[in-house]
């Protein structure tokens, strides 16, 4: 017996994408309750079949789920079969999940993690990350980045007890209710296919448009340099591949009023300080701001670009400043920010994705264009 058990296990595939992964659901809401719908699917709690509705509440740092069952703890575990089991609650967009789903509470609030199988959490991310792009080979370098980078970033709420959150600080993921034909064939055609460098699997990360040149991660976070986190030029010159993208060019202005209560709010400059100027002070290889400084009535205070575009989505949202790739006017009582592109710049350029794939380009040339030296291996 125990001979057999071993050749068997032996025999399963050692692929690290068969493993199931844990995302947490709903993670930018805070509530306490929330309501699942069973019709038509097999919902198990604990052993038990859950028959029609249910809503699980949380209890200081309990949890109790009312329906036809009875059930409460440190945590109620439910799995969903067939198509899945409908979440919603007030504030909460109802979404449908499948697999196993872990209900638990911290001061009054909801946490759920489900544990899904890697390949159709894929078809979901592709659905929500590609959303907007309509060509097949551009979905499937989706499918393939994504992949790829679910694997390499599985450790980024590690401490927090699961892989990934379901909001665009890891990746999209909206449930299955949704899911787009063009999305299920990307992540169906290119099954199991990753981005490897060197005998490992690279850091995949992508973001909506470049606007023309892509950024060098180095330049955005102060991570170890990837030699395929590098700046590639997004197509011909003054015609970048994802200046198809809706808002590509983009001006906001920002008073100096304004600007205060975002530096202030982001600690960049003291509550007595006025702000009344920005300039960029350094460039990155790509020619996005590496550095802006806010002049105060006092000084000058150095801000990381890419902590200013964040502080700043944060605060005004983030259509204010979309990328860190902008050049600055200054007024009297305001500065005008004349950008190009949207999100972080490094690794794949998802409208250029696009663009390419409407030249013809297939999606391991678009790959390998934005990971210049990586291969694909399944
Ligand atoms: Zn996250
Ligand atoms: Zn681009």
């Amino acid at each position: 017996m125990k001979i057999l058990l071993l050749i068997l296990l032996a025999a399963a595939p050692a692929f690290p994408q068969e493993k199931p992964i844990e995302v947490r659901l709903y993670s930018l809401h805070k509530f306490p309750a929330v309501e699942l719908e069973s019709d038509g699917v097999s919902v198990f709690v604990g052993e038990r079949l859950l028959k029609g509705r249910g809503r699980i509440t949380a209890r200081g740092n309990l949890v109790a789920l009312d329906s036809d069952i009875k059930a409460g703890g440190a945590r109620i575990e439910a799995t969903a079969y067939g198509k899945g089991v409908w979440l919603s609650g007030k504030g909460l967009p109802r979404r449908l999940y499948r697999g196993k789903l872990t209900f638990s509470a911290r001061n009054g609030k909801l946490k759920i993690i489900n544990s899904l199988p890697l390949e159709t959490y894929l078809s979901g991310v592709v659905s929500a990350e590609a959303s907007d792009l309509s060509q097949r080979e551009a979905c499937r370098a989706q499918a393939v980045a994504a992949r790829t980078y679910t694997l390499t970033h599985m450790y980024n709420h590690i401490k927090e007890g699961y892989n990934m959150c379901d909001s665009s600080h890891c990746q999209l993921y909206p449930g299955l209710g949704e899911i787009q034909p063009k999305a299920q064939e990307a992540a169906d055609s290119t099954r199991g296919e990753l981005l490897y460098y060197r005998g490992a699997p690279a850091d995949a990360f992508y973001h909506s448009a470049c606007g023309g040149h892509t950024a060098v991660m180095t330049d955005v976070w102060p991570f170890e340099h990837r030699k395929y986190l590098v700046s590639v030029r997004d197509g011909p010159a003054g015609k970048p591949y994802c200046s198809i993208a809706p808002g590509f060019y983009w001006k906001t202005q920002i008073y100096y009023s304004g600007l205060t209560r975002i530096a202030r709010g982001a600690g960049w400059i003291s509550s007595g300080e006025e702000a009344t100027g920005l300039r960029i002070s350094a460039w990155g290889a790509s020619g996005r701001a590496a550095k802006l400084e806010i002049y105060t009535q006092v000084r000058r205070v150095t801000v990381p670009a890419t902590e200013f575009y964040h502080g700043v989505g944060r605060r005004a949202g983030w259509q204010a400043v979309r990328s860190s790739f902008f050049k600055i006017y200054s007024g009297k009582d305001h500065v005008i920010l004349e950008g190009a592109g949207s999100g972080h710049g490094v690794g794949m350029c998802q409208w250029g994705a696009e663009g390419m794939a409407r030249k013809g380009f297939s999606y391991r040339a678009i790959l390998q264009h934005y990971y210049p030296g990586t291969e694909i291996i399944k």
